[in-house]
């Protein structure tokens, strides 16, 4: 036994880690979990998970602790073992636990796993699943107020069971996230997204206890707008686009990071646009063909002024539109979307 801090890799991909680390002051918000932006499934999707080994009482573990977050948001999981299944998890006890964040599972080659618990102690598998729907490590909220002992974190995280290059423990613990580039503001310290530590790793004396459970902050951030609300419908509920209409459709986003969901029928193969129009920022994603997880194209600013556009060759299919806005400074209202062919 080891009274050295297990602690949790959220993998980041290569792209995350060269955006610029600007530092913008948001207005205050109400404590939360947070979440880097963009990085959320679709409201209402069903993500299929697979093992790739564990023993059925491992599995049963994390079938578990899944639960907790699907009680609370809409999300819903399904262990059907697809080969193309969204969430892949190995349990190597020699690779300690982590999970790639949220929509990049997609990005992973599908005979690879994008989560591994290495060990299953307490909250472990639910801390993960908060990983694959989106969430970060509470302990890198801009706005968590810790102070690093810096060379005593990279000692100890040298040793034993981590053996971290100095390199991996800035990315894995020192570092925080920009506060442009989460959602969220207020540290929480009953988060499950944040792992023990004690306080010889800080210079003001905080340490941490380990969380086994959501806590309150975190599946009222997991249900709320900017995540999973039960509100939000389902992908069985999206408005129906239909393409070359005569009259762009009318929406209106009332709150940041409140979402709409359109779908469409491209009926042949061929070049398509889709753009917003009005005064409201707002992020589009495409999702498809016939998938509402897999990611065609995203697109924030290349339309007119705050406006978003997305041109893409599709094949025949159903396609999915995720309109987000995510200006903190308001600006929300009404705004138009249409789909053309070229
Ligand atoms: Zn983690």
């Amino acid at each position: 036994m080891t009274d050295r801090p297990k602690v949790c890799i959220d993998r980041i991909l290569p792209r995350d880690t060269m955006r610029p680390q600007r530092i913008t002051r948001g207005p205050k918000g109400r404590p939360r979990a947070i979440s880097p932006i963009g990085k959320a499934w679709m409201n209402g999707s069903t993500l299929r998970v697979r093992f790739m080994g564990g023993t059925p009482s491992e599995q049963a573990v994390a079938r578990e602790q899944a639960g907790w977050w699907a009680a609370v948001a809409n999300l819903k999981f399904d262990f059907n073992d697809a080969p193309d299944a969204e969430i892949r998890i190995t349990f190597d006890p020699g690779d300690g636990a982590w999970s790639y964040v949220g929509t990049d599972c997609r990005g992973i080659p599908l005979n690879e796993a994008t989560m591994n618990l290495g060990f299953l102690d307490g909250g472990t598998a639910g801390h993960e699943f908060g990983h694959a729907i989106g969430l970060a490590h509470e302990h890198q909220n801009p706005a968590g107020g810790i102070e690093w002992n810096e060379q005593v974190v990279i000692r100890d995280l040298a040793g034993s069971p981590n053996f971290w290059s100095e390199e991996q423990t800035r990315h894995n613990v020192l570092r925080k996230y920009a506060a442009d580039q989460v959602n969220g503001t207020v540290f929480d310290p009953d988060s499950i997204m944040l792992y023990f530590f004690p306080a010889s790793w800080t210079l003001n004396g905080i340490a941490t206890k380990a969380n086994d459970a959501p806590s309150r902050l975190d599946k009222e951030f997991i249900a709320g707008a900017k995540m999973y609300p039960k509100t939000g419908g389902t992908t069985v509920d999206a408005t129906v686009l239909e393409v070359d209409a005569r009259r762009r459709t009318q929406a209106s986003i009332g709150k940041a990071g409140e979402e709409d969901l359109f779908r469409f029928t491209a009926a042949a193969d061929g070049r398509y646009i889709i753009d917003t129009r009005g005064q409201t920022d707002v992020v589009m994603k495409l999702f498809g063909p016939n998938s509402e997880t897999a990611l065609v194209a995203e697109d924030d600013d290349s339309g007119v002024d705050t406006n978003a556009r997305i041109a893409a060759d599709l094949i025949a299919g159903e396609y999915f539109v995720q309109v987000r806005h995510y200006n903190r400074d308001g600006g929300t209202g009404t705004y138009s979307i249409l789909v053309r062919k070229m």
